[in-house]
């Protein structure tokens, strides 16, 4: 520790739904948290075209105006955002340590909310064609596919709701499922049957992503006939889960054989002073709503800590 560092009281790493809202509680309790924002300010929700399931606002919200919003309440109590991104951590003595890109930075508590990344298919030509016609992002890719055609994989909600988003660009969208039944909420499968833009291919999964230079179409194999056809593509959007993006804790914190941080009712992580909120500890609800209790729950977790300490 160099002489005269200072010791922050709240470090937060992650700027989504979880991340802002613990830097609101946090700024409001005086804390004046910093956040290092990562490599996706505002998180995967502000990746979402419209959010219609966060209590307020009735008529949906587009996740960056939401994102937005988020840290302007945040910064208007204090809160500093950073734009930078943890490399790693040093939780085995106090005060923590947290190493961002550019420099290292010490705290008394960190609360982790560093979310959760798309799931890749694995197949061969993903790696190769990705930009170049493989996305995992119809918010930021979809209008290069206008009047195309594209392939969805998964049977999620968030293949179904994107499936539906990108009949605004694409002339066609196939959906591919591994199974005949979806995961997705009922309300998501009704509008993207009643969408005559969306087909279905089911019980089937994609073997490969073919082209050279861009995409030109999928290798499908039908997994009750063995068979496998090539269709035609000009794109293809993976949605088929996510994993969360602890690789910094790894050794330090507690998880689970999925790789979520273990957390208490609490938010408390393995150690002492260490919280964790969002997709990084959910791999249950995984919802901006909940997240964003979570983030607080962590928030006022971390003050009662500190308050003991000081008291
Ligand atoms: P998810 O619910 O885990 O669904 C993943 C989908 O991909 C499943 O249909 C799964 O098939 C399929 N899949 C998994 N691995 C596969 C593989 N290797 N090959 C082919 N298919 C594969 O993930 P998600 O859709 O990203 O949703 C994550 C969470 O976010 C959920 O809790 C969801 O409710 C939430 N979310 C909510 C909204 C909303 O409320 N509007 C929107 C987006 C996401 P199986 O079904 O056969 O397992």
């Amino acid at each position: 520790m160099e002489a005269n560092q200072s010791i922050e009281s709240v470090i937060i790493l992650g700027s989504g739904p979880a991340g802002l809202s613990a830097a609101l509680y946090s700024a409001r309790a005086g804390l004046k948290p910093l956040v290092f924002s990562g490599m996706q300010p505002g998180g995967q929700a502000s990746l979402t075209d419209i959010i219609e399931n966060y209590p307020g606002f009735p008529d949906g919200i587009s996740g960056t105006e939401l994102g937005t919003l988020f840290q302007k309440q945040s910064e208007r109590f204090g809160a500093r955002i950073e734009y930078d991104t943890v490399m790693s951590v040093d939780f085995s003595t106090k005060p923590l340590r947290v190493k961002t890109y550019s420099k290292e930075y010490l705290s008394e508590t960190v609360i982790i909310a560093t979310g959760a990344s798309p799931v890749l298919l694995n197949v061969q030509g993903e790696k190769e064609l990705t930009g170049k016609g493989v996305s995992y992002c119809a918010t930021c890719d979809g209008w290069f596919f206008k009047e195309k055609e594209v392939v969805v994989v998964g049977g999620g909600d968030s293949a179904l709701e994107e499936a539906n988003f990108l009949t605004r660009f694409a002339a066609k969208v196939t959906v591919v499922h591994r199974r005949d039944t979806f995961r997705a909420g009922a309300l998501l499968q009704k509008r993207a049957h009643e969408n005559p833009k969306i087909t279905f291919i089911l019980d089937s999964v994609v073997k490969a992503i073919n082209g050279s230079d861009k995409v030109t179409s999928v290798s499908v194999e039908n997994l009750k006939s063995g068979e496998t056809t090539e269709l035609k593509t000009d794109g293809v959007f993976v949605f088929i889960g996510h994993s969360p993006n602890n690789l910094p804790y790894a050794g330090q914190l507690e998880m689970d054989s999925n790789g979520y941080l273990v957390v208490d009712k609490n938010m408390l992580t393995s150690v002492d002073g260490v919280y964790a909120c969002g997709e990084a500890a959910d791999a249950n609800f995984k919802q901006v709503v909940t997240s964003a209790g979570m983030g607080a729950a962590a928030a006022i977790a971390a003050d009662r800590y500190l308050s003991h300490k000081t008291s």
